[in-house]
C-alpha cells in the first residue's frame, strides 16, 4: 500500500509540473530588495531634486476590525502611519509592499496601533530588509524587548527607534517632525510622574493585580515603569521643494551648449533659482526652468480623548501653521474618535488650519469594506452551502452626532490623497462591496448551478433529520493558514462554541478579533461576552498575536453589555507570561484582564501544587462544561503543546496546534469526536516538513486514523497553497479542510450518545471539498482508504472547480488530479475566487 501511496505522491508532484504548462516560461524569482540595491547604486552623493509624486493612502480606516493605517508613497520611499493587527495582511490584498518599507510611525503606544507591528517586523526580517525605522513613543525601545521574548533574538535586520525626542528625520522625500502631545487628564500619580519623567523612571500607575493574577505579577515590572498612556505623537511631515524642470529647447533656442558637458552646471544654478551669465548675458531661472514646487505639508495627528484636546489646541507646532502660516497645511488626518472630533474645541482647532487645508477622519464612523477577497470568495461558497459558510457580516458604524462644521472627508480603504504632481483626492483605487456581482459571476460558471442542486439533493438525502442536529458544539475556523496572515487565509484561530454561554479559542493568531467582526458583525461583543478561555498552543506569532487585542475587546464588550469583568483564563506555555508582563509593564497595562493556566499542569498525570491555579482550572471546566481539559507536549519548538477537550456530553474535540506526527496526541486523542489537525504541506514534501517541524496532509490524516477520530478536519496551510491545499491520497470522507469562516456542527447531539464516526458528517461534505461521504456512518478501515481511495459522483470540490473555470473539463470528474488545486496551476489561480 505504501508503493500506491508513493505512487500517487509521484503522478501529484509530476502533475503539479505539467500544470504549469510547456508554454509558459518560468518567471524568474522575484527580488522584494530590488529597490535597496538600486538605491545602493546610486550611492551617497545623489540629491535628489524632491519627489514628484507623493500621496497618502487609507489602508485601514479606523473601524474597530481593523484601526486606523495609512500608507504614504514617494517614488523613493514608502512609509506606514500605525501598524495595527491586519495591517500587514491587508498591505497583501492591496498590493502594498512591505518589504518597501523604509519607516513607520506609531502615533501612540496602543495595541490598536502596534497591535501588528511584530507580525510586520518578522516579515520585514524574513525578507531580508536590512533597515526599518520606527518613529513615536519611547516605549517601543520596549515593545521591541518584549518582542524579542517569543521571537527570539531579531538578527539581520537593524531596526532603530527614534523616539519623539530624537531630532527631526530626513529622507530624501521628506523631513517629519515629531509633536509630543500630553493628556491633561492625568490623575495625581501620572501627573508626579509627568513632572519627575526627564529625571527618574515613572511609578506605576497600576491598580494592583487583579485576583487570581498575583502569581504572574509577583516580583516583576514595579519598579521601572515605562508606559506613559498620556502620550500621543502627532507628525508633521513637509515635502521637499521640488525643483523646477530644465527647459531644453528653450536653452537651445538661447543658444545654450544643450548636450556638452558645460550644460551641467547651469542646469544646476537654475534648477536652484539663481539667474547665469551666457556670453555676456544675463538668463534668469524662469527662463529656462519650470517653477519648483514648493514644500508641501500634511500632518498626522492622533487624538484619542477630550483630555488631549487642549493640549492639542495650544500647541505651539501646530499654533505656527494657523492663522497667517505662510505655507498652510494641505493635508491634516485625525485618528480621531467622533465624540472627540465633534468636541467645539476640536472643531475649533481644525477651523483654524484655514479654508486650503483638508481634513481626513479615520475612526469608527469611516464605513469601508477593507478585506474584500474574504468577502467575495465566502459570498460564493455560500452559495455551495449557507450553513457552513455564512456570507459575512460588517461592523455598522456608529451613529453619527452632529455634523460637524468643517468640512472633512471620511476614510475609505484604498481613498489617496495626491500632494504631488497635483493636489487633489483619488477615489480610483476604492473598492466596492458587491456580493450581487460575486453571485453573478459564480452563476455564469458552466453547469455550476446543477452541480449545485445535485450536490444539495445528496446532502437532503442524509440519514441525519434536521431535528436531530445540535446546534452545540459548533466550531468556527477564523484562521486556517500558517505563519503569515494573507488575504484568503488568516493566521490560527479556532472558536469552538460550547454552548449559548460558553465559547473557546483554540490559538489566536494576529486578526482574530478582526476575524470575528468579520463573522458576527455587531454581535461580536454577545460573542466576546461568552468567550470563557483562550488555548495558546505556543509561541509562534502566528498563534498567540491575537491575544492582547482579544483581552482589550472583551473589556470593551463586558462593559458595553453591562456585565462584569473578569479575567479571561488563558490555557498557555508559561513563557506567554513573560511576553505579557513585558508588554503590561511597559506599554500598556493589560494582566488584570488575564488569568494564566500554565498548560503543563493540564497534563496527564501533572501535579498541581499551586492552589490558585487548581482553582483556576476548575473553573476552567465548570464554565465551559467539561469533564477534561488535558494538554500533551507536542513535537515542534520547545513548548508547544496540543489540548483535548472532552464535554460532559460526551463529545471530545481534539486540536493538535504546530506539529509533526506525534504519539502523544494520538494517545490522548484515542476515539475523539473531532480532531484539528495541522497540515502544513503537501504530502511528497515530507522532509521539508521535518525541517519546518510540520505534517504533510497524509501525515495528520494518518494521526487521525491511528486516534480513531470520527471526524479530522484538516488547517494551518502553508500560505503557498493560496486557496485549496493539495488532496492527498489519504482522503477519505472522514477528512475535511477547513477555509476561513467555515463552521461546522456536531450532527448528532449528544443526548442519545451517539458519538464517532457519523458525527459531523453531514458538513463533511463540504467541508472536506473532497468525495462525498458514503450515508451509513461508519467510514472505511484504514487499510482500504489506503487501497482503494473512493471515487466521488459529485463533489463539492467539483462545484469550487468550476468556479475555477479554465480548469479542463476532464479533470472535474476526478480528484486523482490533486495538483489542479495547487498553486500556481492556471485553474486553482482563478478559482472562484479570484
Ligand atoms: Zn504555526
Ligand atoms: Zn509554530
Amino acid at each position: 500500500m505504501w508503493t500506491l501511496r508513493s505512487l500517487l505522491g509521484l503522478r501529484c508532484a509530476a502533475g503539479r509540473a505539467m500544470s504549469q504548462g510547456p508554454t509558459r516560461r518560468p518567471r524568474p524569482p522575484k527580488d522584494p530588495l530590488r529597490h535597496l540595491r538600486t538605491r545602493e547604486k546610486r550611492g551617497p552623493s545623489w540629491v535628489p531634486g524632491g519627489p514628484n509624486t507623493v500621496y497618502l493612502q487609507v489602508v485601514a480606516a479606523g473601524g474597530r476590525d481593523a484601526g486606523a493605517a495609512l500608507y504614504v508613497f514617494s517614488e523613493f520611499n514608502r512609509y506606514l502611519f500605525n501598524c495595527g493587527e491586519g495591517i500587514q495582511r491587508l498591505m497583501q490584498e492591496h498590493k502594498l509592499k512591505v518589504s518597501r518599507l523604509d519607516n513607520i510611525f506609531l502615533t501612540r503606544m496602543h495595541w490598536s496601533n502596534v497591535g501588528g507591528l511584530c507580525g510586520m517586523i518578522l516579515t520585514l526580517k524574513e525578507t531580508g530588509v536590512p533597515k526599518c525605522v520606527l518613529s513615536g513613543p519611547p516605549q517601543l525601545e520596549k515593545y521591541l524587548e518584549a518582542i524579542k521574548i517569543f521571537s527570539g533574538p531579531l538578527k539581520g535586520i537593524d531596526l532603530a527607534v527614534r523616539p519623539h525626542s530624537a531630532p527631526e528625520y530626513q529622507d530624501e522625500t521628506m523631513t517629519v517632525f515629531q509633536v509630543p502631545v500630553y493628556s491633561e487628564q492625568v490623575n495625581g500619580k501620572q501627573q508626579l510622574a509627568r513632572s519627575a519623567e526627564r529625571l527618574s523612571p515613572e511609578p506605576s500607575p497600576d491598580p494592583g493585580p487583579a485576583e487570581g493574577e498575583q502569581y504572574l505579577v509577583d516580583g516583576v515590572g514595579q519598579k521601572m515603569h515605562g508606559r506613559d498612556p498620556s502620550l500621543v505623537v502627532a507628525f508633521v511631515c513637509k515635502l521637499h521643494m521640488k525643483k523646477g524642470n530644465f527647459l531644453v529647447l528653450k536653452a537651445k533656442e538661447l543658444g545654450l551648449p544643450v548636450g556638452t558637458a558645460a550644460i551641467a552646471p547651469i542646469i544646476a544654478a537654475v534648477k536652484d533659482g539663481k539667474s547665469i551669465t551666457f556670453e555676456g548675458r544675463e538668463i534668469l531661472p524662469e527662463e529656462i526652468c519650470t517653477a519648483p514646487d514648493p514644500r508641501v505639508t500634511f500632518v498626522v495627528v492622533e487624538c484619542p480623548d477630550e483630555g488631549f484636546i487642549q493640549p492639542l489646541c495650544e500647541n505651539a507646532t501646530f499654533r505656527s501653521f494657523q492663522g497667517k502660516a505662510e505655507a498652510p497645511v494641505a493635508l491634516v488626518v485625525h485618528m480621531t474618535p467622533e465624540h472627540v472630533l465633534l468636541d467645539s474645541r476640536y472643531q475649533q482647532w481644525m477651523e483654524r488650519f484655514g479654508p486650503d487645508t483638508q481634513h481626513l477622519v479615520l475612526n469608527e464612523h469611516c464605513e469601508s469594506v477593507h478585506n474584500l477577497r474574504s468577502h467575495k470568495i465566502q459570498t460564493q461558497l455560500s452559495l455551495i452551502h449557507p450553513g457552513i459558510f455564512p456570507p459575512l457580516a460588517s461592523l455598522r458604524p456608529q451613529e453619527g452626532g452632529l455634523a460637524p462644521c468643517v468640512p472633512l472627508v471620511r476614510g475609505q480603504c484604498l481613498l489617496k490623497y495626491q500632494l504631488r504632481p497635483r493636489r487633489e483626492w483619488q477615489r480610483d483605487a476604492i473598492m466596492t462591496c458587491d456580493p450581487e456581482e460575486f453571485i453573478a459571476e459564480a452563476l455564469e460558471l458552466p453547469n455550476f448551478q446543477e452541480s449545485v442542486q445535485e450536490y444539495r439533493k445528496t446532502v437532503q438525502d442524509g440519514p441525519a433529520p434536521a431535528e436531530k442536529r445540535s446546534r452545540y458544539p459548533e466550531v468556527v475556523f477564523l484562521g486556517t493558514g500558517s505563519a503569515i496572515p494573507m488575504k484568503i487565509r488568516n493566521v490560527s484561530s479556532t472558536l469552538i462554541n460550547i454552548s449559548s454561554d460558553a465559547s473557546l479559542l483554540l490559538d489566536c493568531g494576529e486578526g482574530t478579533f478582526g476575524q470575528l467582526c468579520r463573522h458576527y458583525g455587531d454581535e461580536v461583543d454577545q460573542l466576546l461576552g461568552t468567550l470563557a478561555a483562550v488555548f495558546v498552543s505556543h509561541l509562534h506569532a502566528d498563534h498567540h498575536t491575537g491575544l492582547l487585542n482579544i483581552l482589550l475587546q472583551r473589556e470593551r464588550a463586558l462593559v458595553s453589555l453591562g456585565k462584569p469583568c473578569h479575567p479571561l483564563l488563558v490555557v498557555a506555555p508559561t513563557q506567554l507570561r513573560a511576553w505579557l508582563q513585558q508588554y503590561h509593564t511597559q506599554c500598556q497595562p493589560l494582566l488584570h484582564h488575564v488569568s494564566i493556566i500554565p498548560a503543563k499542569c493540564l497534563q496527564k498525570g501533572a501535579e498541581v501544587s499551586n492552589p490558585k491555579v487548581e482553582r483556576l482550572i476548575s473553573l476552567l471546566l465548570e464554565t465551559c462544561g467539561l469533564e477534561e481539559f488535558q494538554t500533551c507536549l507536542v513535537r515542534h519548538c520547545k513548548h508547544a503543546f496540543g489540548c483535548a477537550l472532552v464535554h460532559t456530553s460526551g463529545w471530545k474535540v481534539v486540536y493538535s496546534g504546530d506539529t509533526m506526527p506525534c504519539e502523544a496526541l494520538v494517545q490522548m486523542g484515542k476515539d475523539a469526536t473531532l480532531l484539528i489537525h495541522e497540515a502544513t504541506l503537501e504530502d511528497g514534501l515530507e522532509e521539508e516538513a521535518v525541517e519546518k517541524t510540520h505534517s504533510t496532509t497524509s501525515q495528520a490524516i494518518g494521526v487521525g486514523m491511528r486516534m480513531n477520530a470520527g471526524f479530522i478536519v484538516l488547517n494551518h496551510f502553508s500560505q503557498r497553497y493560496a486557496k485549496i491545499p493539495l488532496f492527498s491520497p489519504d482522503f477519505n470522507e472522514k477528512v475535511g479542510i477547513a477555509f476561513d469562516h467555515m463552521k461546522v456542527r456536531d450532527r448528532w447531539g449528544r443526548a442519545g450518545g451517539v458519538g464517532g464516526a457519523e458525527t459531523l458528517s453531514i458538513h463533511a461534505q463540504v467541508a472536506r471539498l473532497g468525495p462525498l461521504p458514503s450515508t451509513t456512518g461508519t467510514g472505511p478501515s484504514i487499510e482500504s482508504l489506503l487501497e482503494a481511495p473512493s471515487v466521488p459522483r459529485v463533489t463539492s470540490s467539483e462545484l469550487l472547480h468550476k468556479l475555477g473555470r479554465q480548469c479542463p473539463p476532464p479533470v472535474w470528474s476526478s480528484w486523482a488530479c490533486p495538483h489542479h488545486w495547487a498553486w500556481g496551476c492556471p485553474g486553482s489561480a482563478r478559482l472562484g475566487l479570484t
